[in-house]
């Protein structure tokens, strides 16, 4: 899944759970179980070069307001919001640790068992399904 879904994720469980490490463990837990939706991604080189930026910026920069906008709209949740996205989005940020040279091979079994669980589809109806699920997530925090 894009990273903001997975962020959405986080920062609705954060604002809804007031326990910041329960507010982890759910963004965390999330994070496979969205992965395992059919969904589309985009590739991630194995070497990121500066013009990569370009294709992944809308997915670095909406989740970062994303982000803002909740802590502004549910202030005493800042903790819980944050852990709840660190939880959300620290699966994808571990399968970095294949450009690291000793992480690399300590989180080999994490970064095959999340690649495992993708189910990526192609891109409009792999777009759809998360766009479709961030709607559903937001009429479920109005309620
Ligand atoms: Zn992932």
């Amino acid at each position: 899944m894009l990273l903001l879904a997975h962020t959405l994720t986080g920062a609705v469980i954060g604002a809804k759970v007031s326990s910041p490490w329960l507010s982890f463990a759910l963004g965390f837990t999330s994070h496979f179980l969205l992965d395992a939706i059919p969904h589309w991604n985009y590739p991630v080189p194995q070497r990121i070069h500066i013009r990569d930026f370009i294709v992944f910026w809308p997915d670095l920069t909406a989740p970062a307001l994303l982000v803002l906008a909740f802590i502004a709209l549910h202030p005493s949740a800042l903790l819980a919001i944050c852990f709840g996205v660190t939880g959300s989005i620290l699966p994808d940020i571990l399968t970095l640790t294949r450009h690291h040279v000793s992480l690399k091979r300590i989180f080999a079994p994490f970064r095959k068992f999340h690649e495992k669980i993708q189910h990526e589809i192609p891109f409009t109806p792999g777009v759809l399904v998360q766009i479709a699920y961030m709607l559903v997530l937001l009429a479920l925090l109005r309620l």
